[in-house]
């Protein structure tokens, strides 16, 4: 498997301890949801270290330790001519490159890793890829849309948040104290949980079917919680990875992005819920956090529903009284939202107030540079 390659890799590791910044990896939302009526075959079993489980004929899962209160994320390992592919890899800290050290001296001793792919660009899952790439000189597949914003995101250091981050947090209705707290935080922190990516990569492409070792793997985009994300469907095998995009217990973050200010997220993420109930509903569903569950249309009609109703709730406050994003925060989430959650509670507001402004049932006033959000 390239002892001097390995070597090499692990050289430019490094020693990343655990950092507060490890939580901000933006995989879970606020918005709670329901995940009545999901069945988990394995029940609570899930892989220990150097562990990998077989749950399908061509796929076998493995758990990398997170910090945070996601605490694992799953990478599943499609058998493939000469070793195996894996999909998703944890951030670059040592408690997650241990993990896979842990692998390559339990059940995938002498396996070595043929290509990594990464189903969306947030840091928990490209974190080890290039680690990953360089220890056993494989490609990086991922989406074009993953890819670029991966690269531009961990290109852009600056030591404070740029003047748009600001200004949409004052138009969300954060008050001085809270854009200085943000603004004191800095910059730049995508880049530290992810070692250095390879200079090109392998494109996916939405429908597009992969060979993995005779086992034909077609390639299914989402939307909203991230650009591009690409899920793994394997029919054959009743099988789909489906990343961050299906998460049984926890929602997905979908956020309004200040990168993208007139971007709706949420549209994005509903289209995509509907793209994904034409799969068939029997498919066990290997997701990044939590455990493999069939269930798939219920889960994605629940997720639907969830949102429908906190539109509707949205819409029917502001027609009584027009409101700042930080003014709907009880409307939507059921727990207080402190300084820690402030930024995710609004970009997720804020893709609730966007789709409602893009489907016409509100409309958007700015005075002083606040957003207030009111009847048509
Ligand atoms: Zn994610």
């Amino acid at each position: 498997m390239g002892g001097d390659a390995a070597s090499r890799a692990d050289a430019s590791l490094g020693h990343q301890t655990l950092s507060p910044d490890a939580s901000l990896t933006a995989d879970e939302g606020l918005v709670p949801t329901s995940a009545a009526g999901l069945t988990y075959p394995w029940g609570e079993r899930a892989p220990g270290a150097g562990e990998a489980i077989r749950i399908a004929p061509s796929v076998r899962w493995v758990r990398i330790p997170m910090p945070g209160s996601l605490g694992h994320i799953n990478s599943w390992l499609l058998d493939d001519e000469g070793g195996v592919a894996a999909v998703d890899t944890g951030l670059m800290l040592t408690p997650c490159s241990d993990a896979w050290k842990a692998l390559f001296e339990g059940d995938l001793a002498d396996t070595a890793i043929t290509r990594v792919i990464c189903t969306h660009l947030h840091p928990d899952h490209i974190g080890l890829a290039g680690w990953l790439v360089k220890r056993f000189e494989a490609p990086l597949y991922m989406t074009r849309g993953e890819w670029l914003t991966a690269r531009f995101m961990i290109a852009d250091v600056r030591e404070e948040p740029p003047a748009e981050v600001s200004a949409m947090q004052r138009g969300a209705g954060w008050d001085e104290e809270a854009i200085e707290r943000a603004r004191a935080q800095g910059w730049s922190r995508f880049g530290r949980m992810v070692f250095r990516l390879p200079y090109g990569y392998r494109r996916l492409i939405d429908g597009q079917r992969l060979d993995i070792g005779g086992h034909d793997w077609r390639v299914v985009v989402g939307s909203g919680h991230s650009p591009e994300h690409a899920c793994l469907l394997n029919e054959a095998d009743g099988v789909l990875i489906s990343g961050d995009q299906v998460l049984p217990r926890i929602s997905s973050n979908v956020s309004m992005s200040s990168s993208e200010p007139d971007g709706d997220p949420l549209g994005e993420w509903l289209a995509s819920i509907d793209k994904l109930l034409t799969l068939p509903d029997d498919l066990i569903v290997c997701p990044a956090h939590g455990e493999p569950f069939r269930g798939l249309h219920v889960r994605l009609k629940a997720l639907r529903d969830e949102h429908h109703d906190r539109l509707d709730a949205l819409a029917t406050a502001l027609a009584e009284e027009p409101r700042r994003a930080t003014d709907c925060f009880p409307l939507l989430f059921r727990r207080t939202i402190g300084p820690d959650h402030i930024g995710l509670a609004t970009g997720e507001t804020l893709a609730h107030l966007r789709q409602l402004e893009v489907t016409g049932r509100v409309r958007r006033e700015t005075q002083d540079g606040v957003w207030w959000w009111g009847a048509v």
